[in-house]
């Protein structure tokens, strides 16, 4: 039975297990607290379209389940007996519902890349955005596939993306390329406004793409994340997040950050954007120019890691501004990393160097001091990088901790 995986720390840095922190699940038409509502509190019974937890005789010891967990990260059982459409709880403050958008706002293209995706999971992210976006705010979905070789991501896939014809690009990568490169082949072939990135295991949630879209329109320099509900990995049970920002420390680990009450507190609640050092990785949207504009990703970076860190210092040092704006909500599944995977750690390591040798400045030594063994390590060739920095005349990384997240200075330890 696989109960709780362990996680290497350095595996698992970009996205946090928000489902421990989140407050509220209603999914079954009420709310109860995880920790809150003792547990002889009963729980109401499931409503029809919502995801319900296994019940007692859900086999954990099964080869299905355990071989499923260990190869995707997550319940591939119940991923396949929910199917490909399902209705997640609107998890939007109620002020939001309040908020109007423009009928006339650019248009977005939909990234997707994946690598030996569990199918429904990669089906369900692809209904949930078609059925949950007005038709002509979606110029495209573009898929890529980094180089699969599970069965049914092959003709299968091919032929069940039949549904979606006229709407779904599909790339695949002549080999692997890793989710960096892969999401600059497929924004390189999209033609919307605003390149929209997703994981090929979310489901977006009600009216998730015009508050994105509405930023992008009044300041194109502005890139914007959706708040990340959880989907939890064992149960598939979509939970609402607390509003966050996204964060780091001295490690170049991302974390997620508490907002400052005066950012939520007036007379619109919890519904204003939220000032974000940083973003999380796979879930943003940017002007698909302005990407190009600031340099999209370093080309140099392998596999998986952060890139969503070297991105956010990009945004705030060269001219641009990040936020996470709560009406917008989008659930990902909180994957489980195991282990057997240190290829992943070790392109994490390769991408923080290269991140740090181009946009810390002096400041690498409090990197350098946490993790010393690194100092002499290889980072390749970053001349493009620090030359792209120079040409967009960026400000120093001082300025972004003066300016941006003071915060990080102050933290000892790097916690
Ligand atoms: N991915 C990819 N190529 C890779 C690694 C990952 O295309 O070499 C895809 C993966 O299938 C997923 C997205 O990139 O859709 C983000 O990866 P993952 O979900 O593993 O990252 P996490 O959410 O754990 O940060
Ligand atoms: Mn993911």
């Amino acid at each position: 039975m696989v109960t709780s995986p362990t996680l290497r720390p350095l595996q698992k840095p970009r996205r946090c297990q928000l489902g421990l922190e989140a407050q509220h699940c209603y999914c079954h038409g009420a709310i109860w607290g995880r920790m809150r509502v003792p547990p002889a509190s009963p729980r109401p019974a499931p409503r029809p379209g919502c995801p319900h937890p296994p019940g007692k005789d859900f086999n954990y010891s099964s080869s299905e389940f355990v071989d499923g967990f260990l190869k995707y990260g997550f319940n591939t059982v119940l991923s396949k007996s929910l199917g490909s459409e399902r209705e997640v709880p609107d998890t939007r403050n109620k002020k939001c519902f309040q908020k109007h958008y423009p009928a006339n706002l650019p248009t977005a293209s939909v990234v997707v890349c994946f690598h030996n995706e569990e199918f429904s999971a990669l089906f369900r992210t692809m209904f949930s955005v078609v059925n949950l976006t007005p038709r002509h705010f979606l110029e495209e979905i573009i898929l890529v596939d980094d180089m699969s070789d599970s069965d049914d991501l092959k003709e299968k896939l091919d032929h069940h993306l039949e549904v979606f014809r006229g709407k779904i690009k599909l790339i695949r990568n002549k080999k692997r390329e890793g989710l960096i490169r892969s999401r600059m082949i497929g924004a390189s072939r999209a033609s919307g406004d605003v390149l929209v990135f997703l994981d090929s295991h979310c489901e977006v949630n009600k009216v998730w793409l015009e508050p994105l879209l509405h930023a992008i329109a009044k300041d194109p320099k502005m890139v914007v994340c959706p708040l990340i509900d959880v989907i939890d990995s064992v149960t598939l049970e979509y939970w609402p997040s607390p509003v966050v920002r996204g964060a780091f420390n001295w490690h170049l680990q991302f974390k997620w950050d508490n907002v400052f009450s005066y950012e939520m507190d007036g007379p619109e609640g919890p519904t204003l954007p939220i000032r974000s050092p940083a973003m999380a990785g796979g879930i943003f949207a940017i002007n698909r120019h302005y990407f190009r504009e600031i340099g999209q990703y370093d080309k140099g970076m392998n596999l998986w890691g952060a890139e969503n860190l070297e991105l956010s210092l990009r945004i705030w040092m060269c001219g641009g501004q990040l936020f996470v704006l709560p009406c917008s909500r989008v659930g990902h599944i909180s994957k489980q990393r195991f282990p057997n995977q240190p290829e992943f750690a070790e392109a994490m390591t390769y991408n923080s160097l290269r991140l740090a040798h181009v946009w810390l400045d002096e400041y690498k030594e409090q990197f350098f001091l946490r993790r010393p063994g690194l100092k002499s390590v290889a980072y390749g060739n970053i001349s493009e990088r620090v030359e792209l920095r120079k040409r967009l005349g960026c400000k120093s990384f001082q300025w972004y901790l003066d300016n941006v997240f003071p915060e990080l200075e102050a933290s000892e330890g790097g916690r």
